[in-house]
């Protein structure tokens, strides 16, 4: 279908197409789920339309024609997508003869020159942009990522940050436990509360970051699961034995090698946790891609 459209030289993106007719380039943007499509033309001339909108609504009188900063657009509506060539083709026809004979010139989408230009992916941003404003993208862009390479990572701050990141997740470890239900879920929130309390502090996070912020998320989570299992046994010794939470805490060793449905129930809680906690390590994962500017300029079709 695509080639079908009048002058049509590539599908970039999934929805756009891009061409060229009557030494004009174009771009055609079809949004699939309102059936509406955009052409665009980046131009130079009269700004009067007058003419132009005359001629086009003879085709479809359903079309809007709009010419402002530079940029020619006619937008208009599919019953379904393989109409597009037989709807366009028209329409592309009489715009690029339109402007031809009235004069209007090819601009440069960014410095709005007359210029020779080329398709480009400007981190996202597809449009034709001319050489020397192609240049200045990949210098801006390589800017920002050098910079963005030497942002101070605050690593104390983020490792006390991670730290206090933890501390609703193990509240709420205790808190499913005291109710009866699987504290290790709240081993999402321990690895997750880490990773987020991390970047707060830290600004900034590298991988060193993110090793330290996971590491101090499975720590916290052995920790709660610990002090939990401390809480447990404390509950049940303290009328007879007169202990306190500490000496719980210190006797679970002595429990992990004398009692074995005790030890199965701690190593089954602990496994449960911390596989739980891999959910919250990839929200780790996503901060630390946050933290890297990455970018994307390319000429497509080259
Ligand atoms: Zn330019």
């Amino acid at each position: 279908m695509d080639k079908n459209i009048k002058g049509f030289k590539i599908k970039y993106a999934g929805n756009i197409y891009a061409g060229n007719i009557n030494k004009f380039n174009y771009l055609i943007k079809y949004d699939d789920t309102s059936l509406v499509y955009n052409l665009y033309f980046n131009i130079l001339g009269k700004e009067d339309i007058k003419e132009l909108n005359k001629k086009l609504k003879n085709i479809d009188k359903e079309i809007t024609i709009i010419y402002k900063n530079n940029v020619l657009s006619v937008v208009g509506s599919l019953q379904e997508i393989k109409e597009l060539p037989d709807t366009i083709n028209p329409i592309l026809e009489s715009t690029t003869e339109y402007l031809k004979s009235n004069g209007y010139k090819e601009i440069c989408k960014h410095c709005k020159q007359v210029k020779k230009v080329y398709l480009t992916d400007n981190d996202g941003e597809i449009n034709y942009f001319c050489d020397d404003c192609y240049k200045e993208f990949i210098k801006i862009a390589e800017y920002k990522k050098n910079n963005s390479k030497n942002a101070k990572e605050h690593l104390l701050k983020g490792v006390l940050g991670a730290i206090v990141g933890t501390i609703p997740g193990i509240l709420l470890w205790f808190l499913l436990s005291y109710l009866k239900l699987e504290p290790g879920i709240a081993g999402i929130f321990i690895t997750m509360g880490a990773a987020l309390g991390f970047k707060h502090f830290a600004k900034v996070m590298k991988i060193s970051g993110l090793v330290i912020s996971i590491l101090i998320g499975l720590l916290g989570v052995i920790i709660a699961h610990e002090l939990n299992c401390s809480i447990y046994i404390y509950n049940l010794y303290k009328e007879d034995f007169l202990i306190n939470i500490w000496d719980a805490y210190k006797s679970i060793p002595y429990y992990l090698s004398r009692d074995s449905e005790f030890k199965t129930s701690f190593t089954n809680g602990l496994s449960v946790g911390l596989i739980l906690s891999v959910i919250g390590i990839f929200s780790s994962y996503s901060l630390y891609r946050q933290s890297i500017y990455s970018y994307q300029i390319k000429r497509i079709g080259e």
